[in-house]
């Protein structure tokens, strides 16, 4: 009798046992294969795991399979051994981990079959004169095809040109363009680009990494910004392309880095597919199952392209390894990072981890010896690097909200025309708005946060939460009319500046301004051509992006990531502050970077300024290590939810249940430093062990103890690796 072990996309743990359709040839049947089979009173797309002869349920109790959905496994084994290995160790529902790993179209069932997709392309070689000047969407479309002479999908023209369909039709009906089926997702034509001679040490790295593409070999590539990280990377594809295999590239961020893409265009004469939430559900499919199928060699992508299938892989590359946006913070929360090092030692070849900002963890287990380590310390070609200025702001006028010294220094920017970068970390105009009579403070009603004071709408916004309000004319408590705003976001300083400097061109940068799609490649583009003099922004503008007239850097202030509530906010603030500094003084102009803070003092701070990185790296490996810390301990975090309360009587029973255990410490529970968000109350449960293996055996034996989490009135998620303990 065979057994049939599926896994469901539903939250449950494990697999679930069925019977073959009847009449059907058990040796048609593969590990990786999609079967359709009924589950409660729905029938749901499952993946078979295992085929087996034995079951834990009585036979007669046992369901069959309606229907057999692949005729051939759609993942490999070693794909699905990735699952398994995803499921254990983040103690996450394999059938989730799975729905995770595949695009949207084969979770719901449909053909794993390349299809071609509709697209536009150019019908002649257009001259743009003759269209109708007030034709700009149609301008916009052709000049867009123009780069793309194979053609373009209708929904990347789509996403670059919103609403583009109606003028498609027109430009089609005048004979401009026609339509083409489209086979593989086509590049921009770009100018080719050849090999940049390399300097010493990115010959190193080159050379030694090339002299080991048949094994697994984790390197961490420790670069300065502009040190060359981009060439070396695509020096060492070229090496795996030659031989036939394909490289995976994960980015934080493909639209904030277009150039990033660009420049992988501009090297390689083949097509180089990218993932992200742009692509739409039939070109996330026709993405993954030409990687699958090795059709494309070349794949850059967000997170989520950790789990894109590879025929024949030869690299994987991390790059950025330090950024948050690597691990997903909801529901099956894994790290792309990771899950890379793992992935590459079951494809037993090299993976790069790439940063001028390497995380702890990593720098960690480069000491370690478990990584190579590689150092890029100069910038190629001539910039050098910036210099830092810390402006004690103690010692500045009250309520003044850019120091002296670095009003002078943008003075002087603007004079001799050159570009000022302006970071803070908050969006909105206010941070708190008060009553300076009975001090009350706008607080959100579903959260334990404050309101942010957006001038450009008008509205008071919860930063947690998302909900607005309008602005209150008046104190709820007291009736005083006089309210206050506190605090600084982009929007202030950006009224503030705009006073100062009347003169001068500025442009605020933050997800509030640039959420309409595509316009940051406009700004980018702006920024380039020299139309802006001042920029502020986010830590958007802290990703991967080159501004090479920018000499000078406003940091406004740090502070909060010096006292952060959580043990990882030096690090975050470190290296923020590094890569904002990267983006300054590319080319020949030194840079200037003026930090902002209250806390001048901060040891961390001043042997980052005085010592760069690398020093701050080592000294904060040392607090880690006397605090029992990562990467010197092992964490997980059990969150859990409750509407009435914090649910910590919950967490004091999960604790009491399980069994006592010398080598791992349970702390807490606790009220989360966020007491309550979007109307749940939140609470945490900390464990920790010296040993990886031990948390894991005890999490193993502990969870099924726990009640399921879509309780109504408790909630409850474990994260393995917390990236905060929020
Ligand atoms: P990173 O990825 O570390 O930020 P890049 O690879 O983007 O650095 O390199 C920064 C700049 O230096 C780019 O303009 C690149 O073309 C140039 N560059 C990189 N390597 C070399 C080299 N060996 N010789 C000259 N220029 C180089
Ligand atoms: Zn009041
Ligand atoms: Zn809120």
């Amino acid at each position: 009798m065979f057994i049939l072990q599926i896994a469901i996309p539903k939250p449950l743990s494990n697999y679930f046992d069925y019977l073959p359709p009847v009449g059907v040839d058990i040796e048609q049947l593969k590990p990786g294969m999609r079967l359709k089979v009924p589950f409660g009173n729905i029938n749901y797309v499952g993946m078979l795991v295992n085929i087996t002869n034995n079951s834990n349920c009585p036979n007669n109790k046992l369901k069959s399979v309606i229907k057999i959905i692949d005729s051939t496994p759609i993942l490999s084994v070693d794909d699905l051994e990735l699952m398994k290995w995803a499921a254990n160790y983040y103690h996450y529902y394999i059938g989730e981990v799975i729905t995770t790993a595949l695009p949207s179209a084969l979770n719901q069932g449909l053909p794993a079959k390349i299809k071609p997709l509709l697209g536009w392309k150019l019908a002649y070689d257009v001259q743009l004169d003759n269209l109708p000047k007030n034709a700009v969407k149609q301008r916009a479309i052709l000049h867009l095809l123009q780069q793309y002479p194979q053609g373009l999908t209708q929904t990347l023209i789509n996403s670059s040109l919103p609403k583009a369909t109606s003028s498609l039709k027109t430009l089609q009906e005048k004979g401009w363009i026609t339509k083409v089926l489209i086979d593989i997702i086509p590049n921009k034509t770009l100018a080719k680009s050849s090999h940049l001679q390399l300097n010493q040490a990115q010959n190193k790295a080159v050379n030694q990494v090339c002299s080991n593409l048949h094994q697994f070999y984790p390197v961490l590539l420790d670069g300065v910004t502009g040190s060359g990280k981009t060439e070396v990377y695509l020096q060492i594809i070229q090496k795996v392309l030659d031989q036939g295999k394909q490289a995976l590239i994960l980015v934080p961020e493909i639209n904030l880095t277009p150039q990033t893409v660009n420049r992988f265009e501009q090297r390689f004469a083949i097509p180089i597919a990218t993932w992200h939430f742009k692509l739409s559900k039939s070109e996330r499919l026709h993405t993954w199952l030409s990687a699958r199928d090795g059709l494309t060699s070349i794949i850059i992508g967000t997170r989520s392209a950790i789990w894109i299938p590879l025929a024949n892989p030869g690299i994987f590359i991390v790059d950025e390894e330090h950024d948050l946006s690597y691990k997903q913070q909801f529901k099956f929360r894994y790290s792309a990072r990771d899950i890379a090092v793992v992935r590459s030692k079951l494809a037993n070849v090299p993976i790069l981890l790439g940063s001028a900002t390497p995380s702890l963890d990593s720098l960690h287990n480069a000491n370690c010896k478990r990584y190579l380590y590689f150092n890029l310390p100069e910038r190629a070609g001539t910039a050098i690097h910036p210099t830092y200025h810390i402006v004690d702001m103690r010692l500045q006028p009250p309520r003044e909200i850019l120091s002296r010294p670095l009003m002078k220094a943008i003075k002087q920017r603007l004079t001799a025309k050159q570009q000022i970068l302006l970071f803070i970390n908050r969006r909105g105009y206010a941070s708190t708005l008060t009553c300076y009579k009975c001090g009350w403070v706008a607080f959100c009603q579903h959260c334990d946060a404050r309101l942010t004071y957006h001038d450009s709408y008008k509205i008071l916004q919860c930063h947690h939460c998302g909900i607005t309000q309008q602005l209150y004319i008046k104190c709820p408590e007291c009736k005083y009319t006089k309210l206050y705003l506190l605090g600084q976001g982009t929007e202030r300083i950006e009224e503030y500046l705009r006073i100062q400097f009347s003169y001068a061109n500025i442009l605020r940068i933050d997800s509030d301004n640039t959420s309409r799609k595509n316009s940051i490649e406009k700004i980018f583009e702006k920024i380039r051509s020299g139309e802006v003099d001042i920029l502020i922004g986010t830590q958007m503008l802290a990703k991967g992006h080159h501004f090479p007239n920018v000499t000078l850097v406003g940091v406004i202030n740090v502070d909060s990531g010096l006292y952060g509530s959580d043990f990882r906010s030096t690090e975050r603030m470190a290296q923020l502050l590094i890569q904002v500094s990267g983006r300054a003084g590319r080319a020949n102009d030194p840079g200037e970077v003026i930090i902002q803070t209250y806390h001048p003092e901060h040891p961390l701070l001043a042997k980052l300024i005085q010592q760069g990185y690398p020093a701050f790296a080592q000294a904060a490996l040392k607090e880690r290590y006397i605090a029992a810390f990562p990467p010197y301990t092992y964490l997980a975090l059990l969150r859990a939810e409750s509407i009435d309360k914090p649910p910590l009587e919950f967490l004091e029973h999960a604790k009491l249940s399980a069994h006592k255990c010398d080598d791992v410490q349970l702390w807490g529970p606790v009220i989360s430093p966020m007491e309550k968000r979007a109307d749940w109350y939140r609470a945490q449960l900390l464990l920790q062990a010296l040993q990886r293996k031990h948390l894991h055996d005890f999490i193993s034996r502990w969870l099924p103890t726990l009640p399921a989490s879509n309780n109504k009135k408790v909630r409850w998620s474990l994260d393995i690796d917390p990236q905060d303990l929020f």
